[in-house]
């Protein structure tokens, strides 16, 4: 990408030594990322719009016209999508409630194990929104605002006690029946439409604390995602795992910090020659950013070769693809809830509540007045 007429510039801003410097020419992946980011957002709002129609025909009681449940709905069922890979592990069996839940979510922990949390700066639609609202509060304050280290530790501890929580109420409370139990039960099958009722008639007290998460986003950059999305802490403890890290070549890195300065989580790039967080999102934005040819770049840790910067994006989309088009190709995809079922149970959605902790998990009990796959 350099010529050798372009070798041997006077670095800018660098202020040190090593004045001369192969710049980098490498186009930046970030435009790319974003139309990757906006794709998934249409898809949610895609499957958002289905997802409508298919409540109103239900709120009908059938006499609407018939708009077909889409299965990427149970992308936003993370807890019973944790079970149910739970429930196959302990099994070998794919839970028929919301199987599509299942494979979204194994997509999104595969991913994890190669690029880190890719999921969280290329696909996910929360990321999107913060990542921008971010970016507005950056204009707004005219520079990136954080929070001093002995408040920003503590508060990044929160998503894994969120995390611990869940964690420990599935893997350490529940067995295989228990498990068959909450994923069979009333609660189970409607999540997605009480999911709906939740935002559709959104409370007082949610649309305040929706309200603290978008001022808190604007102010301090990934608020949600840094402080207490527990998704995201269990793709940070999965990236541990993942051989591809940023690396910076201290011998040809000038000490301009922009990569440190560019990054939207706060991480000290600049002052480490790998980046090993569990904060890092794999967004590419530091090697972006760095003005020096071949010193940061994504490389595998086990033969120190370089990751192109496309190809985290284009592996992170394939890996989503490949896992949820086999779900569908294998006929695994949709789940076995009838229309007829479903209407029943909208009869009584909103009487089933959630479950708020190991012991009422363990108590669930299953609806006899409504045909299930078993009581049928
Ligand atoms: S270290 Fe680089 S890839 Fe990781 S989050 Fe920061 S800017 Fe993105
Ligand atoms: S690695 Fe970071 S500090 Fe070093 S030259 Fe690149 S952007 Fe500047």
């Amino acid at each position: 990408m350099t010529n050798q007429s372009d070798q041997n510039l006077t670095a800018e801003n660098s202020g040190n030594v090593k004045s001369r410097y192969l710049p980098n020419y490498e186009k930046s992946v970030q435009t790319f990322r974003l139309v990757v980011q906006i794709a998934f957002v249409l898809l949610c709002i895609w499957i958002g719009i289905e997802f409508y129609y298919f409540v109103k025909f239900l709120e009908s009681g059938g006499a609407a016209a018939f708009v077909e449940r889409p299965p990427g709905v149970e992308g936003f069922l993370p807890i019973s999508s944790l079970m149910s890979i739970y429930y196959f592990v302990l099994s070998g069996e794919i839970h028929t409630v919301h199987p599509a839940g299942m494979f979204i979510l194994l997509a999104i922990l595969i991913m994890s194990v190669v690029f880190g949390k890719s999921f969280c700066s290329w696909i996910c639609p929360v990321g999107f929104m913060s990542e921008y609202l971010g970016e507005f509060g950056r204009k707004i304050f005219r520079r990136k605002l954080k929070l001093p280290r002995f408040l920003d530790y503590p508060m990044r501890s929160m998503k894994y006690i969120l995390l611990g929580f869940f964690a420990y109420s599935i893997f350490f409370v529940m067995d295989k029946a228990s498990l068959k139990q909450f994923l069979d039960s009333p609660y189970n099958i409607v999540a997605d439409i009480k999911m709906y009722y939740f935002f559709a008639d959104i409370s007082r007290f949610a649309l305040i604390v929706l309200s603290v998460l978008v001022v808190g986003s604007i102010i301090l950059r990934n608020f949600w995602c840094r402080y207490l999305c527990p998704y995201g802490a269990l793709l940070g403890i999965l990236s541990f795992l993942s051989p591809h890290k940023i690396r910076r070549n201290a011998e040809t890195c000038i000490d301009c910090g922009k990569c440190a300065d560019v990054c939207p989580s706060n991480i000290k790039v600049d002052k480490v020659l790998t980046v090993i967080s569990d904060e890092c999102t794999s967004c590419q934005n530091c090697v972006d950013v760095c003005p020096v040819a071949d010193t940061l770049e994504m490389k595998s840790i086990v033969t120190n070769r370089k990751i192109p910067k496309m190809a985290v994006g284009i592996t992170t989309i394939a890996i989503f693809l490949v896992v949820t088009g086999a779900a569908m190709l294998a006929g695994k995809w949709q789940n076995n809830i009838t229309p007829e079922e479903y209407l029943k149970r909208q009869e009584s959605v909103r009487a089933y509540g959630h479950p708020t902790g190991p012991a009422e998990i363990r108590e669930l009990k299953k609806d006899k007045n409504v045909p299930t796959q078993e009581n049928q």
